[in-house]
């Protein structure tokens, strides 16, 4: 089977289209978004990342017949007991902006120190590649950190300008898009996944373009 280098981005968030079309374009794949083809986001009822990865994955490949690529993600909180997860975009409402959410988060935490702040981003990808596809390819990657006291910087998107990874002093907001490009939740899965596909499609590897 021939690998068609066409591909639905089954999304309409253009922070996420922001960051992942350059990667996949640097593999020689060409994307179509949600928005690009003004297909509505399907409702996301599932319970995990995996179920919502899944379900828009059909949804787009339904919807378009082109291989699918969908993500769900999320900052998970131990201490708020995963909280915001897969609400994530939602966690301050159904019409929250990205500020609202934060702002929520950052009162949500007031009162908690040090390990009790630590924080992690979780991305779930999934590439359907046909209706019946017995085997979506599934990757996951997940970003450590920390939650700042207050939002600082303006780059990414989301609860970046909250998010201190690991080892770092700034925050995802305050890095440019090369460095989050390389080290991000979305970056692990992207990276996991075409590991996969190198080794379903030997002969056709998906490969960084020098
Ligand atoms: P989804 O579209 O249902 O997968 O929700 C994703 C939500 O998770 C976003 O709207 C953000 O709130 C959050 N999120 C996921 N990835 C990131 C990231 O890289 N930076 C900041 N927030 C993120």
């Amino acid at each position: 089977m021939v690998l068609n280098r066409l591909w639905l981005l089954a999304t309409r968030n253009r922070g996420k289209v922001a960051e992942m079309a350059p990667l996949l374009a640097g593999y020689g794949v060409q994307l179509r978004t949600l928005a690009d083809l003004d297909l509505p986001s399907p409702e996301e009822n599932g319970r995990s990342f995996l179920e919502n990865a899944l379900l828009k994955a059909r949804a787009g490949f339904e919807a378009t017949g082109l291989p699918t690529l969908a993500e769900d993600s999320g900052l998970c909180v131990p201490a708020l007991g995963g909280a915001p997860g897969i609400h994530s975009a939602r966690f301050a409402g159904e019409d929250a902006d990205d500020a609202a959410n934060n702002r929520l988060l950052l009162e949500r935490m007031s009162g908690l120190l040090g390990a009790e702040r630590a924080a992690h981003y979780h991305c779930c990808m999934v590439l359907l590649r046909r209706a019946d596809d017995p085997e979506p390819l599934v990757a996951q990657g997940l970003w450590s950190g920390s939650i700042a006291d207050e939002p600082l910087g303006t780059g990414g998107f989301g609860y970046d300008p909250i998010f201190i990874p690991h080892g770092d002093l700034l925050t995802a907001a305050q890095m440019g898009p090369e460095i989050k490009g390389k080290r991000s939740h979305r970056a692990m899965a992207l990276r996991s996944l075409v590991g996969l596909l190198a080794a379903l499609y030997p002969a056709q590897p998906l490969s960084l373009k020098a």
